[in-house]
């Protein structure tokens, strides 16, 4: 077995911009470039200068950023005409960029050439070798993408070869195999790669896309078949169903497949910095991620949580710290007491009768889940409930009643007002506020209540509101679920409110949204209390 290592190529600044919903600023490349260099990446594909003036002005800037050791690389495609090769535009504007890695993708499948651009195949073979060659004369390196290997090869073994021989006689010394739509299975992406692996002296890598769910399965095939480059996207976004995703691949190969990486990875960061690439992409992380979701090491069966408990080997594949992941306990209708107990340790809550405590929480949440709570996704509530039975909590404020009045002007726009009462220790507070729609008014009246009390609540920010319709069949007289993320500086936490009324299940998620910021900041303590409600 071959111990070479394994060069990591990212490409999100580049295939995962063309992603739908995926948009990405000038600087907020340049964010994610330091933060894929931190992790380990060897070569980051920056963009595309030739096809937008964003991808050329980040090479602009890119140049005097100082990386630790990753390379940046700038993506484009062979030259449009023959007759053009040295002033090609696209080319150029690749030769502009100043980097010293360059990857340019040319057809190498017979379809593309003949019905997309018309030419014939030797036209075809000229246009990839002169462009290489043109780039490699320049002084730099040159990758050669060959899009649309896999079905290329299918259809036409002589075609497809014959391109990468252009690509090898222009120069490339890397001859990257694209799954570009994505649709190969991975015995024949083994077999294909392992072919070329063979005929070439060059480094081989695989660019695949997940089209039919296998772009991991099938880079990793072609690793063992001798791929020593691998492309991907640190998430796994990109057109369509998305580009391969780094941080499914990565694990697997460093921890399952024992290989080793021309740098040096920072494995137990990963997670932090799938987080960030979401965060900076203003998407919500695919949860059910393979290593880095939120999900992937949560429990939520009572028989596999007092496994786990025993032996976390008994349901996990891998230790999750090993990629910045961490074990979860999820507390539900399926619970047993053993996830109460799990979580009551996680908090170090400790109970003076935990026997009896434990069963009554265990009906206590099941009863609220039959009611429509749900508690996996809102870890505060669940908090506050836990503290409050162990005597550590209990709520600091409460809304004694709220009104919300919804009127339209003559042009038809809508005007919301809330009203509410807040009781605090002894006193009772009256305010009220307008806001865009009810919730928000809702919200803003609580504060300007609260913030009389407790100024520190101000910096409380609002991140994620979510309503969920329980017993659609009820029609307009169904309960809703309403689930809330607030968060201060790094710490977030989310909390629930479930009601026939709207108004009334996002008052309950606020207010505990509130409540858990203040019990945290006296450190659960009751005694703490007094002083905070005075300050
Ligand atoms: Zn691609």
């Amino acid at each position: 077995m071959s111990n070479k290592k394994i060069e990591l190529f990212d490409t999100t600044l580049r295939d995962g911009t063309q992603g739908e919903g995926v948009n990405l600023s000038v600087e907020d490349k340049i964010r994610l470039a330091k933060r894929l260099d931190e992790f380990g990446i060897n070569i980051i594909e920056g963009g595309w200068p030739g096809s937008n003036p964003r991808d050329k002005e980040f090479f602009k800037k890119i140049n005097s950023v100082s990386l630790n050791q990753a390379e940046v690389c700038a993506f484009g495609s062979t030259a449009r005409k023959l007759s053009n090769i040295e002033n090609d535009p696209n080319l150029k504007a690749l030769l502009e960029t100043e980097v010293k890695t360059l990857t340019i993708f040319g057809k190498t499948w017979q379809l593309h050439s003949k019905h997309g651009l018309g030419i014939t195949d030797i036209d075809n073979a000229k246009l990839i070798e002169q462009s290489v060659s043109f780039l490699s004369r320049n002084g730099v390196r040159v990758i050669f993408d060959a899009e649309h290997f896999f079905d290329g090869y299918l259809q036409s073994e002589t075609f497809a070869l014959d391109m990468l021989d252009a690509a090898v006689n222009g120069g490339a010394d890397t001859l990257v195999l694209c799954d570009t739509n994505g649709g190969s299975l991975p015995n024949y992406v083994y077999d294909t790669t392992r072919k070329i692996v063979d005929r070439y002296k060059q480094q081989i890598g695989v660019h695949c896309h997940n089209d039919s769910g296998l772009a991991a399965a099938n880079t990793l095939m072609a690793v063992s078949a001798g791929a020593l480059h691998v492309q991907g996207t640190i998430n796994g976004v990109g057109e369509r169903c998305g580009n391969v995703s780094l941080a499914t691949v990565l694990p697997n190969l460093v921890l399952k497949m024992n290989k080793k990486t021309k740098t040096e990875l920072n494995l137990t960061d990963l997670s932090r910095l799938v987080k960030f690439t979401y965060d900076i992409m203003n998407m919500h992380p695919d949860t059910q991620a393979p290593f880095i979701g939120k999900s992937a090491f949560a429990h939520k069966g009572g028989i596999h949580v007092s496994a786990v408990m025993k032996d976390s080997n008994m349901y996990e594949h891998i230790d999750p710290a090993l990629v910045g992941n961490k074990q979860r306990v999820l507390v539900s209708d399926l619970s047993g007491k053993s996830n109460i107990n799990f979580k009551a340790n996680e908090l170090d809550i400790k109970y003076k009768d935990s026997k009896e405590i434990t069963g009554q929480l265990v009906s206590k949440v099941k009863d609220l889940e039959f009611e429509g709570y749900q508690f996996e996704a809102a870890d505060a509530s669940l908090e506050l409930i836990l503290r409050e039975l162990s005597g550590e909590y209990s709520p600091f404020f409460k809304v004694l009643d709220s009104k919300v009045h919804i009127s339209y002007d003559e042009s038809g726009t809508e005007k919301a007002d809330a009203t509410l009462k807040v009781l605090v220790g002894e006193d009772i507070e009256h305010t009220a506020s307008d806001g865009d729609g009810p919730v928000d008014a809702l919200n803003n009246a609580l504060r300007k209540a609260l913030a009389i009390f407790f100024p520190e609540l101000k910096d409380v920010r609002l991140t994620d509101y979510k309503v969920r319709v329980l017993n659609e069949q009820e029609g307009t007289g169904a309960k809703v679920r309403v689930l809330i993320e607030s968060a201060y500086e790094d710490d977030s936490w989310s909390t629930i409110g479930v009601s026939k009324n709207i108004i009334e299940a996002s008052r309950q998620a606020l207010s505990d949204s509130f409540n858990y910021r203040l019990a945290k900041l006296s450190n659960w303590s009751i005694k703490n209390k007094k002083s905070l409600q005075l300050s």
